[in-house]
């Protein structure tokens, strides 16, 4: 099929193979791009309407026990920015993101020793103290955790679980995560959407697949049950073995954006300011996502991210920062009623 056909056949949810999705990934005329990006945003407003939803980061520790290959907060890098915030300083941070507009509060960190060895009975108490004092909807990105951890956090009504493979090759999955299993990874995700959570995915782009990758890893995620599923381009970090690697541009992303909205309609797709900061937010727009992720507040001091000062400390990465953008791409901030709403029909 040309491409035009199969964007037509994904915009009906028809079934279409790994071939399609190559021949997808692989476009590069104007014209194809435009009606790609263009079916995308029709498929999303069939679906979402104008409405965008907001999540607020905190990365309350850069502690970790692994040593990724592609990240700046690897176990082995003596260059990285290590912190732990404590309970009111996490509590201050996500009270101001939920004052400023925020509708979910993205509790996140490395996979901090320390946390571990204290079976994570601190995070669970911020888990319930952000309920009950700041009602907001919790995303937990703890890293890999006992199946007993994730029945407690399930246990606390945390609403999302976000635990990136990064690929679905699995050859570059030992590369990228290494000395770490990949089908333990794969069962958390499973054992926490068996306990109600909602499971964020992710596939990172640049880091040396190929398109069959990319195509392998789509099919394999439209497969399962997953309420958010996100794609960011590889940032070379300093540090790490990694850091060598030739920036990429960001249409392979892009392109996976509006594959990923085709595959799967009703889903959540992040646009991460984490790539290109809010320069990067029209594109990801328009490429279909629905969500907008990695608002950081100014001057709190956060790390953990790929891009943790760009447009931090200037205020773009705030609720205030982007719904002007919003609203000039014909979008708009859900109210946090509608946000919920969302939530109820689609469990
Ligand atoms: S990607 Fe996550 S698990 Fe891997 S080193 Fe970085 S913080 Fe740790």
């Amino acid at each position: 099929m040309q491409a035009k056909e199969i964007i037509d056949a994904l915009k009906e949810t028809s079934k279409v193979s790994k071939e399609d999705i190559v021949t997808l990934l692989n476009i590069e005329a104007e014209e194809d791009l435009s009606y790609l990006f263009q079916a995308a945003q029709d498929v999303r407003r069939r679906h979402f309407g104008n409405k965008v939803f907001l999540y607020g980061f905190v990365y309350f520790s850069t502690y970790c026990r692994n040593n990724c290959s592609f990240c700046f907060f690897r176990r082995d890098n003596n260059d990285t920015i290590r912190y732990r915030k404590n309970r009111e300083e996490v509590m201050d941070i996500a009270k101001g993101l939920a004052d400023s507009g925020v509708h979910v509060i993205d509790l996140t960190l490395g996979e901090d020793p320390e946390l571990h060895k204290e079976n994570f009975s601190s995070m669970l108490e911020l888990v319930r103290d952000i309920h009950r004092e700041i009602d907001r909807p919790v995303m937990i990105s703890p890293g890999v955790i006992s199946d007993e951890l994730i029945e407690a956090f399930a246990k606390e009504n945390v609403e999302f679980y976000a635990l990136y493979q990064e690929t679905y090759n699995r050859e570059l999955f030992q590369k990228l995560r290494l000395h770490q299993d990949y089908d333990v990874r794969m069962h958390a995700k499973q054992k926490a959407r068996a306990c109600g959570m909602r499971v964020e995915e992710g596939l990172m782009t640049g880091l040396g697949e190929t398109v069959e990758d990319l195509a392998d890893s789509l099919l394999s995620m439209e497969q399962q049950d997953f309420s958010q599923i996100r794609v960011m381009t590889f940032v070379p970090q300093n540090g790490t073995p990694m850091d060598g690697y030739e920036p990429q541009n960001h249409d392979m992303e892009l392109k996976i954006i509006a594959l990923m909205r085709l595959l799967n309609h009703n889903v959540l797709i992040p646009a991460s300011l984490d790539v290109e900061g809010i320069a990067g937010l029209e594109s990801r727009i328009n490429a279909g996502c629905n969500v907008v992720t990695s608002i950081i507040p100014p001057t709190a001091g956060l790390a953990g991210v790929a891009q943790s000062t760009m447009d931090v400390d200037e205020g773009f990465r705030t609720v205030k920062g982007v719904t002007p953008r919003l609203e000039k791409l014909g979008m708009r901030a859900a109210t946090m009623a509608e946000y919920r709403e969302w939530l109820a029909e689609n469990k």
